[in-house]
Formats: C-alpha cells, structure tokens, sequence
C-alpha cells in the first residue's frame, strides 16, 4: 500500500521524497486499515456472548453515539451521531454491545443510508426484538470541503423495523426521546429519501 501512496502523491504534484512526505505512506497506510478495520471485525464474536434472556419489554435507547466512516464515493470522512433503539421480546443485547456495532460498520467504506440499514438489521437478526430504530445524523466532508450544498448541512438517514414502521405511536416515541419530533411525519411514509453523499465529479 505505501508504494501506492508514494505514487498517489507524485500524481498529486507533490515530491514524495521531500522530508515532511517521507513517513507519510507509511502513516496514511496504517490510519486507512484502522479506518477500515471493520471489514475484519467479526460481529458474531462480539455479540454472541452479549445477548441475555430478560423479562424486560419496554424500549432500549441508545443515543448520541459518536461515529466515523469513509464515504465510499470519495474516500473522504463522513461523521456525526447514531441513535438506536429496540423493543425486546424476552431478549437484550448488552448495552455497551451497541456502540460497537456502529463501529464495526462505521469502519468501512460506506454509504449513510447502508451504514443505517445495517445496523438495523444486525439487530433484528441478532436479537430478534418486536423492532428495531436505527436514525444517523452526518456531516459529509465529500459535501462540505467541495462546497457541494449548504456547508453545515446534516444528512439524516433512518431505518425503522417491525413495531417502529408499523406503530406510530412507538416510532413518535423514539423520535421524541432522541429530540426528533420533525421526523416523525416523515417516517410515516416509510423510507426517507437517499440522502447521503453527492457521488458526481
Ligand atoms: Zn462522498
């Protein structure tokens, strides 16, 4: 990989030779496989001996996750914060389990709207609770560093499954704890627009 980025900067115009360049490959090799390092992440391993049978069945919130990915369209960070929450059917995951979850599909080359889906599904599958609310709330430096649209704007993505699209009153529930009462009335029209990273040029 450092060849490559050796050659990267040559194309760039830059002397790959000059001193400040030297350890460059070898630093932007070792950050993108730590940025990456969800591809090798297992996510059974790491939520197989998290999952507790529980006489518990109101809703598990997670919010304000702090999360970083690479866009895959530009390679460029996009970053913000995750909210998750579920309604247990005689199963929990531990809580810590979660934030993880969002980091192993976060550490990858993404799209907002899969990261999402992804993370809404795992649990579902794992967990298998009567729904599941994944929203994601990004700044897109493919979008703000370019000048591409408002430069503060966040792209908002949601995921709703079982009780949280089929039940109003439980998706209003979620929306209000994570002080997002405005997408309620878009969530009732199930899938909210794609509207992540801006792939052309
Ligand atoms: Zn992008």
């Amino acid at each position: 990989m450092q060849d490559v980025i050796r050659q990267l900067l040559a194309h760039l115009g830059e002397d790959p030779a000059r001193e400040g360049l030297l350890d460059t490959p070898k630093r932007v090799e070792k950050a993108l496989k730590f940025l990456t390092s969800g591809y090798a992440a297992d996510v059974d391993s790491v939520l197989n001996n998290a999952l507790f049978s529980v006489d518990y069945n109101e809703m598990v919130i997670v919010k304000d996750i702090d999360f970083y990915s690479l866009c895959e369209h530009h390679l460029l960070p996009f970053f913000g914060r995750c909210h998750v929450a579920y309604l247990p059917q005689g199963r929990v995951i531990g809580l810590s389990k979660i934030p993880r979850l969002v980091e192993i599909f976060s550490r990858r080359l993404q799209i907002q709207e899969r990261l999402t889906s992804q993370i809404a599904d795992t649990i579902r599958e794992k967990v298998r609770p009567l729904g599941v609310a994944v929203v994601m709330e990004a700044s897109h430096l493919c979008m703000s560093m370019r000048g591409v649209e408002k430069q503060n704007s966040l792209a908002v993505t949601s995921a709703m499954l079982g009780v949280f699209r089929d039940d109003a009153r439980t998706r209003l529930e979620f929306l209000e704890l994570i002080r997002r009462p405005e997408m309620a009335e878009r969530a009732l029209k199930a899938a909210l627009p794609g509207l992540a990273c801006v792939s052309e040029g």
